[in-house]
């Protein structure tokens, strides 16, 4: 009995040692499995034109789709890549993949946009703009149909270094969009600074401006903000029609959210757009035609 009592209490000290190792190294490890297999999948959410719901362009969100089935959401494992500095080989597989999914769209249609969410860190990263480009360019696509989206809910601590890249890629043809705008750290006037083409203004605000006068308020002054900076502006998070109304009230001209769609896997993001070309949607489509 001692004998079986010690192996299994010494069992139990293995396993419990083996589960901390696997706590520490596992999730990374799990990371370059998923990037070894291609697990990392773009789902696409159309952007479009608040007033004529015609469709610009999407955006790329990442989803990990696991060996067993589940969906991993971006918010669960996005700042382990960064950390770990996977999110840069991931950031090139999915654009890879998103621009050979979407290569005939983005050839029949030279004014659609493509959106990758880009993370300062990589963005700063030495080569970011020559992978950028040979990416795009081996997908025969045209640089100004791709737009790269940088949070602002991150500081961008080199706000210097982060406006030069900002202007090199513009001098490449790209464009460039300031995400979750409102709910970050940089202020005004690292808005103007960074020299972007375009604000989003986060869900946060979209979630109660139909309801809060003060809400209208700030969207009201990012758009006059927007407009003197020469920038566009693009609203995420839409479910409702009055947040249609109300932004574009404001002065709003594009947007995205469930209210057309979530975010889409290919076949279906394709599926979408082909039903709307074929059925000669593309001005004046209403809610009930588009989903
Ligand atoms: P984001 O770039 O601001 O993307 C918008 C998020 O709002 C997406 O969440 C989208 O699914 C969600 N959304 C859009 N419309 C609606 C709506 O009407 N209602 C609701 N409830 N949600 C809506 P998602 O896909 O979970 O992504 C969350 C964040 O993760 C993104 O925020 C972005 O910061 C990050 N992320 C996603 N994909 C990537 C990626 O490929 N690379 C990097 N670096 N970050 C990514
Ligand atoms: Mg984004
Ligand atoms: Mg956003
Ligand atoms: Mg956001």
């Amino acid at each position: 009995w001692p004998a079986i009592a010690l192996s299994l209490a010494l069992g139990a000290l293995f396993g419990l040692l083996l589960s901390r190792t696997r706590r520490v190294e596992g999730p990374v490890a799990d990371l370059d499995r998923a990037l070894a297999r291609g697990e990392f999948s773009p789902y696409f959410q159309p952007i479009f034109d608040l007033k004529t719901r015609q469709i610009k362009g999407c955006e790329i969100l990442v989803r990990w789709l696991r060996a067993d089935g589940s969906v991993v959401p971006p918010m669960n494992f996005i700042p382990l890549a960064e950390s770990s500095g996977r999110i840069q080989g991931m950031t090139w597989q999915l654009l890879g993949r998103a621009l050979a999914d979407l290569q005939p769209h983005l050839k029949a249609d030279k004014e659609f946009k493509l959106s990758l969410n880009v993370v300062p860190k990589h963005l700063l990263s030495a080569g970011f703009i020559e992978t950028l480009r040979s990416t795009v360019g081996a997908a025969k696509v045209s640089t100004r149909q791709i737009v790269i989206e940088v949070t602002e809910r991150d500081e961008l601590d080199d706000l210097v270094r982060a406006a030069a890249v900002v202007s090199e890629l513009r001098d490449h043809g790209f464009r460039v969009a300031i995400d979750d705008v409102g709910v970050g750290h940089s202020g005004l006037s690292r808005l103007k600074a960074l020299g972007a083409n375009t604000i989003k203004i986060d869900k946060f605000f979209v979630d109660t401006i139909a309801v809060d006068a003060s809400t209208t308020t700030i969207v009201e002054m990012l758009v006059a903000l927007a407009r003197d900076l020469s920038m566009s502006v693009i609203a995420e998070g839409i479910e409702t029609e009055e947040q249609v109304r109300a932004l574009i009230s404001c002065g709003v001209e594009e947007g995205q959210g469930y209210l057309v769609a979530a975010p889409l896997p290919v076949k279906e993001f394709v599926e979408l757009l082909e039903r709307r070309k074929s059925a000669g949607l593309d001005g004046t489509t209403q809610k009930a035609a588009l989903v």
